[in-house]
């Protein structure tokens, strides 16, 4: 049996990087693994048409176009779906960057893609699962957050930890309703977007010793292996698996 046979999946930012990575890990498992049967049905969205098309290609995969920072959007994609098993937020963004590297303009920006679009995700969809009686939540968040003080990450890390006390006042709040909702906290991943912040800086050669200096391993994740995590999380293996921050950093928090 597939893991995650018969599941629909919705993600967010499914074009490159992580979630990417776990649209076809979700394939890969379902459609390959499990082979004659059903996979599960992924509902790949991303603000980036062109990127989101290469996903198509894949049988079990459908793909819209959805900018997460919308309300009318999200709001009219969740009226288009029937019903749906797991809803992985996925979406947001980096601002390098102490407090005072921060201006509102910046603050606002982080705070409306990496949280206010969650809890517009999950206000709009977490209707459909009470009325189904079941549902998985899981969101993006990382260990530069309430777990781990990071140096030049200060509205980032303040967003990544709002999506911390979200996901377990979601999950505190609707356990008695056959809801559930986890966080993935990532350390550094190897992902498009990584490497555009080590292109971004004066010196990348530095940059990116200073990355791997901070990693305990010598390397960065793959988004593979952070999407085998979430392959877990959302298959029924993980049904006692409720309201966790769940830390996969290869000991960079340690
Ligand atoms: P990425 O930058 O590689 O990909 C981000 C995707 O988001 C892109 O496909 C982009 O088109 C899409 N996107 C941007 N704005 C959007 C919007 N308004 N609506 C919908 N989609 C939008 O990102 P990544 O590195 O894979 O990171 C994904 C998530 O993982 C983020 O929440 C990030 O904070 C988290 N994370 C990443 C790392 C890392 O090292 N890469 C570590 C910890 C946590």
């Amino acid at each position: 049996m597939g893991r995650l046979d018969g599941k629909v999946i919705v993600l967010t930012a499914a074009a490159q990087g992580i979630g990417r990575a776990a649209t076809l890990d979700v394939f890969v498992h379902c459609v390959y693994q499990a082979f004659a049967r059903e996979g599960a049905k992924v509902i790949a969205t991303d603000i980036n048409e062109f990127k989101l098309q290469e996903l198509e290609k894949y049988p079990g995969v459908q793909t819209r176009v959805l900018d997460v920072t919308k309300k009318k959007q999200i709001d009219q994609f969740a009226s288009d779906i029937e019903r749906l098993d797991v809803l992985f937020n996925v979406a947001g963004f980096v601002h390098h960057g102490t407090i005072l590297d921060c201006g509102e303009r910046d603050w606002d920006f982080s705070m409306n893609l990496n949280v206010r679009s969650m809890y517009l995700m999950i206000k709009a969809f977490l209707p459909k699962m009470l009325a189904q009686k079941s549902g998985n939540i899981i969101n993006m968040s990382s260990v530069a957050s309430s777990i781990k003080g990071v140096v030049n990450r200060c509205v980032y890390s303040t967003t990544k930890a709002a999506v911390i006390g979200l996901t377990k006042s979601v999950a505190a709040d609707f356990i008695q309703q056959g809801i559930r909702c986890n966080c993935v906290c990532p350390g550094t991943v190897d992902t498009p977007s990584l490497q555009e912040r080590i292109q971004a800086r004066p010196n990348p050669e530095e940059a990116l010793s200073d990355f791997l200096k901070r990693q305990k391993t010598g390397r960065f994740a793959t988004a593979e292996e952070i999407a085998l995590l979430c392959v877990y999380l959302a298959s029924d293996e993980s049904a006692y698996v409720t309201g966790n921050p769940i830390i996969i950093d290869g000991g960079w928090s340690l």
